[in-house]
């Protein structure tokens, strides 16, 4: 069978429909094309931290469940039974990938000591200490007992909570026992913004 450059061209545009000019059935093929980027992924539910709006997302990875192989996130699409986006994204949900998978993201805890010029990496431990140390110090600096008309207010003026989007309600209830219990007076979520 001879096959013109216009034939072959024809040939790609049948092929779309699912149907060669050679009489072969491309359906399946183009079916398996479509499926090959998450066949062999695991889906994980997740929320996208960009914005308030907090949009559901599943997460595709592969490899997580191979020996010696790191795992890698190649996919991330709107999550269709999610109630707030119903499946879809904005454009940067939908890059949510490439922040994922990013040479540049710091996996580590990182701090700049007052007058340093640079960033330190410390461990989680450390980072763990060190916060602590640092809410106690100034939670007691801060902490008022009575108020100007003598009152007992019982409360940390020097302290303040911001959580984010991806926090969840049982999350945000131990934070607001929490913050409540060490007289902290001023929290804000990133989802109310
Ligand atoms: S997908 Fe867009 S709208 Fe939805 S949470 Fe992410 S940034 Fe916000």
């Amino acid at each position: 069978m001879e096959v013109s450059r216009r034939t072959f061209v024809k040939s790609g545009v049948a092929g779309a429909v699912g149907l060669s000019v050679f009489g072969f059935d491309l359906t399946p093929l183009q079916a398996q094309m479509q499926e090959l980027k998450i066949s062999r992924t695991t889906e994980t539910r997740s929320t996208c931290p960009y914005c308030a709006v907090s949009c559901g997302v599943i997460i595709h990875t592969i490899g997580d469940k191979a020996k010696n192989v790191t795992p890698q996130v190649v996919h991330v699409e709107g999550d269709p039974d999610h109630p707030i986006n119903r499946g879809t994204l904005c454009p940067k949900g939908s890059s949510l990938q490439q922040d994922i998978e990013n040479q540049r993201r710091i996996l580590y805890p990182r701090v700049r000591r007052p007058g340093s010029d640079h960033w330190e990496d410390i461990s989680w431990n450390q980072a763990i200490e060190e916060i602590a140390q640092w809410t106690k110090k100034t939670r007691d600096a801060g902490f008022i007992e009575t108020d100007a008309k003598g009152d007992t207010v019982n409360r940390c003026e020097s302290l303040f909570w911001s959580g984010g989007c991806t926090d969840t309600n049982e999350f945000n209830y131990l934070v607001v026992k929490t913050m409540r219990a060490m007289g902290v007076v001023r929290l804000e979520n990133q989802a109310r913004v």
